[in-house]
């Protein structure tokens, strides 16, 4: 019998599938028992999160009292870490050549009729600019897998040519990376090149689904892709970012695993994962979302959202434009912190005038602009950040959780949304998106707690309107 282990480093034992299903067990015994449930909210309100197990007993949770209570508390959690700030990124694929066979990526090596593409450091260069004009600052890279066409020299080329592009008042101050497991050495090349978080969905964390739905390929190694996290920040990086694809397997489970994993990461490294990610599957070439029978309702998207806020408040979580603007809508109130916008799932989509399909990676449900998206968030009451600062000042890791603790985001985070939006104003926006996001400018700076960082924004703000640009805390 494999034990479990939060502290081994060895994948069956800190995301061990009998402690799962204990747990499930558990869950489901309890999730009427009130007395229990009282208890775990009353520590959640601690704002010191919850376990794998205690999350889940308030995720099997049936009494619609408690659940209501559940996301109430999540609101006012993600209200006083992250305030009524969401960040802004965009996707950007790189190249879709992959030798997995994972069963649900329309990348996957026997999909003889998608197109192939890869990115020449001109194209790469071309998107960048199409990316900055929409108003993008930070960018998540994606790509296949494949040693031949995607070796890591030509995804930090790519990094290299990212940042090198200045379009107009235009810069991409940070990239996020989101490719295939690696080793130490490779992480650590990713470091030096200046990345932001680097991210790697787990897919599913039952080992024996896992395998299933990727038959061939490096990616069928399940220890290898489980283990990559503690081998990125054994190569340097801090911030790393965790996310299962929901809809493959049993979300109960998936949930339970993620934590896990967060709470293995937290026990080994000494911080959690920077970002949980919550994709579902979606419709793609070759790819019907009905061929995995695990589709979860939006209701329990919300729920799993809300128990994720709750059980690792210091832990940021994405949405992206899988989701439709109402789900977007509805989730992002219960604890997001980061959601793409304008994206496009294409291999060179960006610097196309129509959105093309013939190399997309997944339907996008949200269709928006950047700008709408802008707009939309002011109107929901969100301020749209486009903030890099954390990592650029070195305020990675537990450095960053340390920030979120002892509450100093409100003098700092929220500053740099407000300077970062104005840039956006002045740069991109449209004059309905300036008039809302002026207003709100001059709303939110009163927010600002301490009053000389008050005054420095003020002056900040108009030496942006002078063209000056890339002010931070
Ligand atoms: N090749 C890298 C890897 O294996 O992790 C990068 C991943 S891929 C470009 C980004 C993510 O897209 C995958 O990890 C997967 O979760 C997600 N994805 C793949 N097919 C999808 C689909 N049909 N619908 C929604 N998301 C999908």
């Amino acid at each position: 019998m494999i034990k479990y282990d939060p502290h081994s480093m060895k994948a069956e034992e800190f995301i061990n599938d009998e402690e799962i299903r204990n747990t499930l067990d558990y869950a489901k015994e309890h999730k009427n028992d009130i007395k229990l449930i009282d208890e775990i909210i009353t520590k959640a309100r601690e704002r010191k999160g919850l376990d794998h197990r205690e999350a889940s007993v308030l995720l099997a949770c049936e009494d619609p009292v408690k659940i209501n209570e559940i996301y109430d508390l999540a609101e006012q959690i993600k209200k006083d870490f992250y305030g009524n700030r969401i960040v802004l990124f965009a996707p950007l694929y790189l190249s879709n050549y992959c030798v997995n066979g994972c069963l649900y990526c329309p990348y996957h090596l026997k999909n003889k009729h998608i197109a192939r593409k890869k990115l020449t450091q001109e194209e790469v260069a071309r998107e960048v600019i199409a990316l900055q004009d929409m108003g993008h600052k930070r960018l998540a890279i994606e790509s296949g897998e494949d040693p031949v066409n995607n070796p890591i020299e030509y995804i930090l080329e790519c990094i290299n040519t990212i940042y090198s592009v200045k379009h107009k008042n235009g810069a991409i101050r940070r990239v996020n990376v989101n490719i295939a497991a690696t080793t130490v050495e490779n992480y650590r090349k990713l470091k030096d090149a200046g990345i932001g978080t680097y991210i790697l969905f787990q897919e599913t964390y039952n080992r024996e689904n896992y395998e299933r739905l990727h038959p061939t390929g490096p990616k069928h190694d399940y220890a290898y892709h489980t283990e990559a996290m503690d081998r990125a920040m054994e190569g340097g990086i801090d911030d790393v970012g965790v996310g299962v694809l929901f809809g493959l397997d049993n979300y109960a489970y998936e949930f339970a695993g993620l934590l896990m994993h967060a709470e293995h990461l937290e026990a080994v490294q000494g911080v959690g994962p920077h970002t949980i990610s919550v994709p579902r599957v979606k419709h793609a070439d070759d790819i019907d979302p009905g061929d995995f029978d695990n589709s979860l309702s939006d209701d329990m998207f919300c729920k799993i959202a809300a128990c994720i806020r709750i059980a690792v408040p210091y832990t940021g979580m994405i949405i992206s434009t899988r989701e439709t603007p109402e789900v977007r809508e509805k989730i992002i109130r219960l604890g997001v912190s980061q959601i793409s916008g304008g994206s496009r799932t294409s291999v060179g989509g960006y610097a196309e005038a129509e959105r093309p399909h013939d190399t997309e990676q997944f339907d996008v449900s949200d269709n928006r602009t950047l700008d709408e998206v802008v707009n939309w968030l002011m109107r929901s009451g969100y301020i749209p950040s486009f903030c890099t600062a954390c990592y650029r000042e070195g305020r990675t890791g537990d450095r960053f959780m340390e920030l979120c603790k002892s509450g100093q985001i409100q003098n700092c985070c929220h500053p740099n949304a407000l300077m970062t939006l104005k840039e956006f104003l002045i740069d991109y926006a449209s004059e309905d998106t300036v008039k809302l996001g002026e207003a709100m400018i001059d709303r939110e700076i009163d927010t600002i707690p301490a009053q000389k960082v008050r005054e420095t924004v003020r002056d900040r703000l108009t030496k942006i309107e002078n063209g000056d640009r890339d002010f931070r805390f």
